[in-house]
């Protein structure tokens, strides 16, 4: 059975653009291999997490176990509350242009990604479609191309914001948590999802023990990374996991390679569901 594995690497915030890409960059060169960056374009407003954190318990013991602070940084915490949001990949327009340069992918993740994952059902659809109009205009600027890609913040859909992103011309999506790819029934277009769970849900070593025992079935798999994290203090654990992988011969290719392999008539066509994946604050779309 082959054995094939996806990077899906999601900048969230500025700290994560600014320190997570540069160190990311430099571990996949030395690894020789290539991964798909999902930028947030616009304003890191992290600061409304804290707000956030004081209404839902369950955010708050996630911030806990994964120390968020030591994560994020304590600046981050504040962006969009006490300090203003500074604005995510459009400040970098080199880093953008370098992530090319050296081989990857970039794809469209956010304008406002805090705002979307805090309050996307109450958001209207002229929101909706202001966010992707302002994002993709954004993604359009500093790459010099439009998006084949869309990766939903926080994995969270619903059916207003699914059909909006299928009239922006992506050849496939990767916005949910599923074992398998699918054709999303709303709007006909592929999603390649993140099989795999990530470091900040189970905690690094048992998410890197769940890693490997999938891995071990062979197949094809999308591991989601963060930019703020396995670029930052997840740095070591995430470069050790990657030399487990390397070891069990997996070949890393791009999510837009792995996406042009699939046959679209022949994927089942699904609608997503919601639901509350273990260690996650939030439901997302599954
Ligand atoms: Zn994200």
């Amino acid at each position: 059975m082959k054995r094939i594995l996806g990077l899906k690497i999601d900048v969230d915030t500025h700290e994560g653009m600014k320190k997570g890409v540069p160190r990311l960059l430099e571990d996949l060169g030395r690894l020789g291999v290539r991964g798909t960056f999902y930028l947030s374009m616009g304003p890191d407003a992290s600061g409304l997490a804290v707000l956030q954190l004081l209404r839902n318990p369950r955010f708050l013991k996630k911030m806990l176990k994964s120390n968020a602070p030591a994560l994020y940084g304590f600046k981050t915490a504040l962006y969009g509350t006490l300090l203003p949001s500074p604005l995510i990949a459009l400040s970098f327009p080199d880093l953008v242009r370098r992530i090319v340069a050296e081989g990857h992918e970039a794809e469209f993740h956010a304008w406002d990604h805090r705002r979307w994952q805090d309050g996307l059902p109450r958001r209207s659809e002229g929101w909706i479609t202001a966010w992707f109009d302002k994002g993709l205009a954004a993604f359009r600027q500093t790459t010099g191309r439009e998006a084949a890609s869309f990766g939903a913040p926080a994995w969270l859909l619903d059916d207003r914001a699914l059909r909006i992103a299928g009239g922006r011309g992506f050849a496939y999506l990767s916005c949910t948590r599923a074992r398998t790819p699918f054709v999303h029934a709303a709007i006909g277009i592929p999603e390649l999802p993140s099989d795999l769970p990530c470091f900040e849900e189970l905690g690094v070593r048992a998410a890197g023990e769940e890693i490997v025992s999938r891995l071990r079935g062979g197949g094809v798999h999308v591991l989601p990374v963060h930019a703020e994290a396995e670029g930052g203090v997840w740095n070591r654990p995430f470069l050790d996991l990657m030399e487990t992988i390397r070891g069990m011969d997996y070949e890393v290719r791009t999510l837009g390679e792995i996406a042009a392999a699939l046959t679209p008539r022949e994927l089942p066509r699904r609608k997503y569901e919601l639901a509350l994946l273990p260690g996650r604050a939030a439901p997302c779309a599954v």
